[in-house]
């Protein structure tokens, strides 16, 4: 973990927030190679979802959040955790996150405490106009569903998905990244019809099990962990975790939950006409009717399928994953981010041989620009004048190629292209350049 919290640093992926007022626990900022890597990680589940799934559609819900929502989704009274206080150290913590050092005597009786961040909203601080900021996004899901609904003619089963910004006012965060107060999660809700559920968690489990080897995530350090009857949460059925081996230990990385149809049929006005199974409140607010009809024309509320992933924690396995110290044949080390090119926050980097020549930077260039227009994500000049330092600096941040420009480029058009990982080096036309690109990147 310290090898990779000072990479972060170092290469400008990862910033502690207000670092120079002494930070803020909890909160990080993402520098210019983060905020590139997590772009990628969330175009990637993006594309997986929205763009190869006809029947699964996006969605941008806002993030303060009217409190009737989070009243009847149930978290104003259970999104909450134990809180113990340790008299020996002074220290706060999540009962189920105690230090060993600290003594069982030494500690009071858990207290429940709320995750959730309120804030106040419209000019009077009187404490009846506020907002939560919201503890994940999937509420807003099933709020719009039927907007979703009208205004895409969908029928069951499918999908809405979102990424966005999720709050919470975690006891003891900690393990960098692992655990903060703010972070981003990727969240799908998948509507099936009551009987599909069970086969239908089983197969969003494989395909997101297949989604993190694709990014990088080996199925073979994936766990999955089946979240024992007496420990789901309120409105789950089953709830599988996919476990990774973090640098600090196996933690949930994911969770797939058969959330029933408690959230819709939560949500939903007219509830005594539509047969919900699961345990709701009873809701006098809402003036949208949460349901669609079967072949026969009968209401029913949706059962929904629902992978929730972090972003932060995808990040931080994607990372750890790729991190690799390799001994070289010279008797020194390279250190190398082995990403997935597609994930990779520089694709290309352009090295012209002489920093000071001006026709060799001049086409350094024009060949940035040609690899730069194909939208594929960012490229590079690296015009320090050191090909050798170039190669280390791009080796360590996980670019695939670099390419070098130097005198016979001018005569034949040609530049020298080096692989990331096997260090090989090959000449290639600038021509042929845009296609070995895509290639690679794709
Ligand atoms: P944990 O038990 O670790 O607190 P959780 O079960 O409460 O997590 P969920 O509510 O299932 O988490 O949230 C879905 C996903 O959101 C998690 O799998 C995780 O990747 C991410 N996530 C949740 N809380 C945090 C956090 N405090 N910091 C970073 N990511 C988080």
């Amino acid at each position: 973990m310290d090898d990779l919290v000072a990479l972060c640093k170092r290469r400008g992926f990862i910033f502690q927030s207000g670092e120079i007022y002494g930070g803020l626990q909890g909160l990080y900022d993402y520098g210019p190679l983060g905020v590139e890597l997590k772009n990628n990680i969330k175009n990637a589940w993006w594309s997986s979802m929205v763009y190869e799934n006809d029947n699964i559609e996006g969605l941008d819900s806002s993030i303060l959040t009217n409190p009737l929502v989070l009243k009847y989704s149930g978290h104003e009274e259970t999104f909450s955790d134990p809180m113990v206080d340790c008299k020996s150290c002074n220290q706060r913590f999540r009962a189920d996150q105690i230090p060993k050092e600290c003594k069982p005597e030494d500690l009071t009786e858990p207290r429940m405490f709320n995750l959730m961040f309120k804030t106040n909203v419209g000019p009077v601080d009187d404490g009846e106009n506020f907002a939560y900021l919201r503890p994940e996004t999937a509420q807003q899901i099933f709020t719009n569903f039927k907007n979703v609904v009208d205004s895409t003619s969908k029928s069951i089963p499918f999908g809405i998905a979102q990424v966005g910004k999720a709050f919470r006012n975690e006891i003891t965060p900690r393990n960098f990244i692992f655990r903060v107060r703010e972070f981003e999660q990727m969240e799908l809700e998948y509507f099936v019809e009551p009987g599909k559920d069970e086969e239908c968690i089983n197969s969003w489990v494989q395909k997101r099990i297949e989604w993190w080897e694709k990014q990088g995530v080996p199925t073979e350090s994936i766990e999955l962990y089946e979240v024992p009857k007496d420990e789901l949460a309120h409105y789950s059925k089953r709830t599988v975790d996919l476990m990774y081996n973090f640098p600090h230990g196996l933690e949930e990385l994911e969770g797939i939950a058969n959330r029933t149809d408690f959230d819709l049929g939560s949500h939903s006005k007219k509830q005594e006409e539509l047969g919900i199974k699961s345990q709701v409140k009873n809701n006098r607010n809402s003036n949208s009717k949460l349901a669609v009809q079967n072949e026969h024309g009968d209401w029913y509320v949706p059962y929904v399928i629902e992978p929730s992933a972090g972003v932060e924690r995808g990040f931080l396995a994607i990372l750890n994953e790729a991190f690799v110290e390799e001994d070289l044949d010279d008797g020194k080390t390279r250190t190398v981010l082995k990403l997935k090119p597609h994930l990779a926050p520089v694709k290309a980097a352009i090295i012209p041989l002489k920093k000071n020549n001006e026709e060799i930077v001049a086409l350094s260039k024009s060949t940035k620009n040609l690899l730069q227009d194909l939208g594929l994500g960012r490229v590079m000049l690296e015009n320090t004048g050191n090909i050798g330092k170039g190669y280390r600096r791009q080796d360590e941040i996980g670019t695939p190629i670099c390419i070098t420009v130097d005198f016979d480029s001018l005569e034949d058009n040609t530049v020298t292209i080096r692989d990331r990982d096997t260090m090989d080096q090959t000449r290639l036309k600038i021509s042929e350049l845009p296609n070995f690109f895509i290639n690679k990147i794709r």
